[in-house]
């Protein structure tokens, strides 16, 4: 069966992010990790994600694996591409967002591509062409001392000039409020004289569908997840989309895994609520240091546990804790060694019967999705805001919550039964949809 969209992130918790949005907006979809394979199953995606790693990587590498990605997904069909970047546009002045887009426009033919990295949701708006992070403008953000992608500039005309080999110009929010005519009028004015790329001024979600309803004949859009909520519905007009479904939760039956390796405020809050319920296991940084094998004695552990409650495995400390061991082994190497550990432990524990795991942390996550080998995601219902319950697509149907460190209350391993909808294990209820649905 053909996909009737097909999008390129280049990140894996960004990727999950806008599948989030159209899953939200009644959409199949299905996120496939890195460049997928020819056979790579997709059941029934209406769209399909793909999750790269391109962000910071040399701009020639991150246009190679965007065009491998392209190429499959038009082999599947995908008539429409979104180009899927950070809500904050984090790049550099070498890319990778310009040589990217430009790349993907020429192989599609685009004449034009809008970019639009608005999220009202998360406080990122575009105005006037500036990009704003709540009520600052980008480069007077936390963003303009971000390690790897500082963002000096708020502009995004001169951001995405400076990176690209074409020019941009702007659809004003004046523009965008007369309606989805106005917008293409302008877009169509701005390719007249030469411009590839057309910044669209968005500041809530009224304008983002505005957008969508304008962006029908692109072969290209470009933005962050929001430019995602208006897509969809185009595509129901001319029949390329089914009507909207409720996603359904994962079926799988299998005993229950915690594990977290962020530390962050959140992440600790939710660990130490999860304490006074279940059996729990921190795991020992000197211990693997030393070359002692953590994974096994934590398996050996889990196993041990009751069947019926699930485990909880960290290696989540506070800020003092996390310092110490940093100024003992190295920052580096006192991540890589919790995330090797935690991700080794998923991966024994999912071959034993293990097959609902909630992972809390971004980094943590990554590992442990390589640790499971797991190529495709059937993402779900949304379990929080911007986490939703996802299965892995092949013959073990894992089920998979996969979180960045600060998102979900304090409550999110438990759950919480007077919730309608289950946001954790506990309240887990197999092969039923979720009646909290955004549509
Ligand atoms: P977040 O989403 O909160 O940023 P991540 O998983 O991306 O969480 O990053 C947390 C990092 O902290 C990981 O690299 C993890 O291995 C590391 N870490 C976890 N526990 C410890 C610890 N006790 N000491 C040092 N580093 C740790």
């Amino acid at each position: 069966m053909a996909i009737a969209l097909g999008a390129i992130a280049d990140d894996f918790t960004g990727a999950t992010d806008l599948a989030n949005t159209l899953v939200g907006e009644g959409v199949r979809v299905v996120q496939v990790i890195g460049v997928p394979r020819p056979d790579t199953d997709i059941g029934d995606a209406d769209a399909v994600v793909v999750a790269l790693k391109s962000r910071t990587n040399p701009a020639d590498e991150a246009v190679a694996q965007s065009l491998a990605a392209l190429e499959w997904l038009q082999a599947r069909g995908a008539g429409q591409i979104i180009f899927k970047y950070c809500s904050t546009f984090d790049s550099t002045p070498k890319g990778n967002i310009g040589p990217v887009a430009d790349a993907l426009s020429d192989a599609l033919g685009a004449d034009i591509a809008v970019i639009c990295p608005a999220f009202p949701a998360n406080g990122r708006t575009v105005y006037g062409g500036t990009l704003f992070v709540h009520d600052l403008p980008l480069a007077e953000s936390p963003m303009k001392d971000h390690p790897l992608t500082p963002m000096r500039d708020s502009n995004l005309v001169r951001l995405m000039e400076a990176q690209s080999r074409n020019t941009a110009g702007v659809v004003y929010s004046q523009t965008v409020r007369s309606g989805a005519d106005a917008i293409r009028t302008r877009i169509s004015e701005l390719a007249a004289a030469g411009n590839r790329y057309a910044v669209v001024d968005a500041v809530n979600d009224a304008d983002l569908r505005v957008i969508g309803a304008a962006l029908a004949d692109h072969k290209l859009v470009t933005g962050g997840s929001g430019i995602g909520m208006g897509l969809p519905a185009n595509l129901r007009e001319t029949e390329k989309l089914g009507a909207a479904k409720a996603p359904t939760l994962p079926g799988a039956q299998g005993r229950e895994l915690i594990v977290a390796g962020s530390c962050s405020t959140a992440t600790r809050a939710q660990i130490a609520i999860a304490k006074d319920r279940w059996p729990w296991r921190k795991i020992d940084v000197d211990r693997i240091a030393e070359g002692k094998d953590e994974i096994a004695a934590a398996v050996t552990w889990a196993l041990d546990q009751p069947k019926d409650q699930p485990v909880l495995i960290f290696g989540s400390a506070d800020p003092d804790e996390v310092a110490a061991t940093q100024a003992k082994y190295g920052t580096e190497r006192a991540g890589a060694m919790v995330e090797d550990t935690l991700s080794g432990i998923a991966g024994s524990l999912a071959a034993k019967g293990f097959s609902r795991i909630v992972v809390a942390g971004g980094e943590t996550s990554g590992a442990v999705v390589s640790a499971l080998d797991v190529d495709a995601l059937r993402i779900g219902p949304e379990i929080a805001p911007g986490v939703p319950w996802t299965e892995a697509l092949d013959a073990r149907k894992l089920a998979l919550a996969l979180k960045s460190g600060n998102f979900g209350a304090e409550s999110f391993f438990e759950g919480n039964s007077q919730a309608p909808c289950p946001i954790g294990l506990r309240g887990f209820v197999p092969s039923e949809p979720c009646d909290d649905l955004r549509w």
